[in-house]
């Protein structure tokens, strides 16, 4: 439990488990998008990451073998939606599950209709309501890069697991006494029906058209691009991008505004 660390044993924690320089920045240099942090935002996201991990079991599936910089990885992507936040978040599960590659799920479940579902498509990532984080490391190590892969899996599916502390994803995680969900739910309620809408007229759209299968997905999807392309996001939705960053209490674009970046719309 995050919240119930202390100070003194988190201290501790942080010397005695500290991550090798080498091989945390050999971490962040498969992350591009990590150029848009700060030094000290760095250096106070390797120390999510070392508490992380301590909470976190990594485990490889079906022969998987999870190496230290796998782990990094996927910690550091985890780590930067709660990087101004609570660890405790991510309170109430265990692991993170890596797959050698996309992976059939073989449980069913429920609908609120008393539908039971089975999926039969294999999957790249999955995140259960209190159960695990599940992700194939090729479709991870893919979308590392942003600029070359146009998605984020462990973001992705972090932010599922943000979005289900309320129960079942619904695109409306609980939100802080400072922000008011009525505005959070009608600002992306309106940005998610204009988004489908272009996607049902075939029109190109610059974020990944899958963000139209449902509310859940397009708060999943949007987080992506809030934390790895921010100046698209602020450009596409900006009453979305300023939800976004009360909520997760960053302002990612600002940041690549004063770093030089500026927003390039894509061919
Ligand atoms: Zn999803």
């Amino acid at each position: 439990m995050f919240d119930t660390l202390s100070k003194w044993r988190q201290r501790r924690l942080l010397e005695r488990s500290a991550i090798p320089d080498d091989l945390w920045d050999e971490a962040v240099g498969l992350l591009p998008f990590l150029a848009l942090y700060t030094d000290d935002e760095l250096r106070s996201l390797r120390d999510k990451v070392v508490l992380f991990l301590d909470a976190k079991a990594i485990v490889g599936a079906r022969g998987h073998v999870v190496t230290p910089l796998q782990r990094v990885v996927i910690a550091i992507e985890a780590c930067v939606l709660v990087l101004h936040l609570d660890l405790a978040l991510y309170d109430g599960f265990e692991n993170v599950i890596v797959y050698p590659g996309e992976f059939v799920p073989d449980w069913e479940w429920e609908d609120e209709a008393g539908v039971v579902h089975r999926n039969d498509g294999p999957l790249a990532g999955e995140a259960m309501p209190g159960g695990p984080v599940v992700l194939s490391w090729p479709d991870v190590e893919a979308s590392a890069d942003w600029d070359e892969a146009g998605m984020n899996l462990v973001i992705h599916e972090f932010a599922h697991k943000i979005d289900m502390r309320g129960g079942e994803a619904s695109g409306c995680p609980p939100l802080p006494m400072s922000m008011a969900p009525d505005v959070w739910k009608a600002t992306l309620a309106s940005a998610y029906d204009a988004f489908c809408a272009r996607v049902d007229r075939d029109e190109p759209t610059e974020v990944d058209p899958y963000a139209a299968e449902s509310p859940a997905e397009f708060f999943a999807v949007l987080s992506e691009v809030f934390f790895a392309d921010p100046l698209l996001l602020r450009h596409e939705y900006p009453e979305v991008y300023a939800q976004m960053a009360l909520f997760f209490r960053q302002d990612p674009a600002l940041r690549a505004t004063q770093l030089g970046f500026s927003y390039e719309p894509q061919d």
